[in-house]
């Protein structure tokens, strides 16, 4: 299992300094090793329709990747020998971050989803960089040990768990002081608890009507209060915009609109937690619909529209999941409110349609069919196979 935890360094001026100084210097090898390797995308690709039939065959050079921009380090602190000042891992790193950037630029991430072109970046964007390895006792009492800098005092305002270990340090820089983030790992966590009950399952459909229904037909509504503070939102945009820019009433609204997003935020993430330790305290495996999967249908497209809040709901219920040894799983989302789920042949209807009816007899509302439909789907998941093995 891995987590996240967050804690302020205080760091004396000079260490600061030299964070400081670590950053430009990265920032610079970063837009260095960002430019030769769009130097070589610029001179070799051809794209075939454009490719005329006589054309100038460049000088081939070695395209730079992973292997061959690290393998330029020991150079580089040969020529500038102050990049020797910097620890040899979080050098190789800004390496890394090149690849990962360039490569999500070219062919997309895990989910094919492209990103725009890699920017430069400006010495006050560039504000972290990573220890991909750390020593397991690099905190002791208050100070951090990071190699190279020193030793550095932080707040520990809270301990690391038991059991956990420390595998990456981030140093980040902002507005008000440096920050390391700390990625800890307990290997001997199971993900899922022995003792699962793979029969103490439910299927949820996320809606616009309600926040959700389950495989039993229960509904969560979206609570008053959050409706409410959204529409004062509304209100307050709306006075935004009718005031004249540069104004003193307008800074004054802004001010105001910052402050009712973060309320709206707050409501809807307590509201999120307190379903999903409710959906878990009762069941030991959720299934939902997995809203990453490329090319809903229609009407699935229409309803995405309004997720904004689905997938942070849905995060956090795998992330507390996570911590208690239970199982969310997310299936195939393709037809479930068509299909019925009691013979499994397809019913059409439209959006507006709020009821399921089958030649079969099933007569059901359209979100609580589609929840038993993504119950169903889960029941074969391999985690739950190999519990019902061992049950038997
Ligand atoms: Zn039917």
């Amino acid at each position: 299992m891995r987590t996240a935890y967050q804690y302020k360094l205080r760091p004396t001026k000079q260490q600061a300094e030299e964070i400081d100084r670590w950053l430009s210097m990265l920032c610079a090898q970063y837009n260095y090793l960002l430019a030769s390797r769009f130097d070589w995308y610029e001179q070799n690709r051809c794209p075939l329709n454009a490719c005329p039939l006589v054309c100038h065959i460049p000088e081939l050079r070695e395209n730079p990747d992973y292997y061959s921009q690290k393998k330029t380090l020991p150079n580089l602190k040969k020529t500038h020998p102050h990049y020797g000042d910097i620890h040899s891992q979080v050098l190789q790193d800004v390496v890394k971050r090149v690849k990962v950037t360039f490569d999500r630029f070219l062919s997309g991430d895990s989910n094919g989803k492209r990103s725009g072109r890699p920017r430069f970046k400006s010495r006050d964007r560039y504000r972290t960089f990573t220890y991909p390895q750390m020593k397991d006792d690099c905190i002791k009492g208050s100070v951090i040990c990071l190699p190279k800098l020193g030793d550095i005092k932080l707040i520990l305002h809270r301990p690391i768990p038991d059991g956990f270990k420390v595998k990456t340090a981030s140093v980040t820089k902002k507005a008000d002081g440096y920050y390391v983030t700390l990625s800890l790992e307990d290997p001997t966590v199971p993900s899922v608890k022995p003792d699962i009950n793979p029969d103490s399952m439910t299927g949820i459909d996320l809606g616009l009507k309600e926040f959700l229904t389950t495989s039993t037909g229960e509904t969560v509504e979206i609570p008053q209060h959050y409706r409410k503070s959204q529409k004062r939102l509304r209100v307050i945009q709306k006075r935004v915009s009718r005031r004249k820019k540069g104004s003193k009433r307008r800074q004054k609204a802004v001010r105001q609109l910052g402050k009712q997003h973060k309320k709206v935020a707050d409501k809807r993430k307590d509201f999120h937690f307190k379903t999903a330790k409710q959906l878990l305290s009762k069941y030991d495996v959720v299934a939902h619909e997995d809203l990453n999967v490329k090319g809903l249908s229609k009407s699935r497209l229409a309803k995405s529209v309004h997720d904004a809040g689905w997938s942070s709901f849905l995060s956090i219920l795998s992330n507390k999941a996570e911590n208690a040894g239970l199982l969310v799983v997310a299936v195939n989302p393709k037809n479930t409110s068509q299909d019925c789920s009691s013979c499994g042949v397809k019913v059409p209807k439209k959006l507006h349609e709020r009821w399921h009816s089958c030649q079969c007899g099933c007569s059901l509302g359209r979100d609580h069919n589609a929840a038993i439909n993504i119950k169903n789907r889960a029941v074969g998941h391999s985690v739950l196979k190999a519990q019902r093995l061992r049950a038997q």
